[in-house]
């Protein structure tokens, strides 16, 4: 299995082998260690093998590690937010990629705003239309866009999007193509900033998003190994 540091060069190398593949600039896509259910010291382990973007899902999890580990690394929040939880959510994150509705984007402004900050969020879209999965859906996102546009303190960076699990990671390629597609067309309309960031693709299928324009791949297991299963 190899150590974190180990396993971490291999998953930017991968990255890299797949940003030739396409044509793009290795630089061009920022990896994002998932560390939920990850302990501090295997956090500092991965940080001190070279990766500064991290990952977490829960608001509560990532209060006590970023006691611990404070403003160094750059914190991206994943995991589904309800808006009860935004003012930490805000306090703690560089980077939330979850933003599914007005109601929780109306809330991370007002939030943003009260601790005198620009909050960079990316809204998730649920692309791949299975129930389970959060994330508006592709027909409502320019209307969730266009009512986002008014709200102080929020800096609209782009899109999310999870796909499905599936054994074969090409049977995915069309719901990052797609949610590439939204962005350019938001983007056209003046939604989304030209060059939107796209966040896509996990351990199972990274390189195919890459393929398809990830700039941001938040990749957990293949760095760290298995997760427990929830008990
Ligand atoms: C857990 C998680 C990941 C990482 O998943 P791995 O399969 O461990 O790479 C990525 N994105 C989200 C939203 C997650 O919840």
């Amino acid at each position: 299995m190899g150590s974190i540091a180990e396993r971490l060069a291999a998953v930017l190398d991968r990255i890299g082998r797949a940003c030739e593949r396409s044509g793009r600039a290795p630089h061009s896509v920022t990896l994002v260690a998932v560390t939920k259910q990850r302990s501090v010291a295997e956090i500092q382990e991965v940080l001190s093998a070279g990766a500064v973007n991290i990952g977490e899902n829960y608001v509560q999890e990532a209060l006590a590690k970023h006691a611990e580990l404070g403003r160094g690394p750059v914190w991206h929040f994943i995991g589904h937010l309800q808006r009860n939880k935004a003012r930490d959510a805000v306090r703690l994150s560089d980077w939330i990629h979850s933003v599914d509705s007005l109601r929780l984007a109306d809330e991370l402004s007002r939030r943003a705003v009260e601790q005198g900050k620009r909050q960079r969020v990316l809204v998730e879209v649920n692309v791949s239309g299975e129930a389970t999965k959060s994330g508006v859906a592709p027909d409502q996102l320019a209307a969730l866009l266009e009512g986002m546009r008014s709200l102080e303190g929020l800096t609209v960076e782009g899109l999310m999007t999870m796909a499905p699990w599936v054994d074969d990671a090409e049977q995915v390629r069309p719901v990052f193509a797609e949610t590439r597609r939204l962005a350019e067309r938001c983007a056209a309309a003046g939604l989304l900033p030209q060059g939107a960031h796209l966040s896509m693709g996990m351990s199972s299928d990274f390189e195919v998003a890459v393929e398809e324009g990830a700039t941001l791949v938040r990749v957990g297991t293949a760095i760290f190994g298995p997760r427990e299963a929830a008990s």
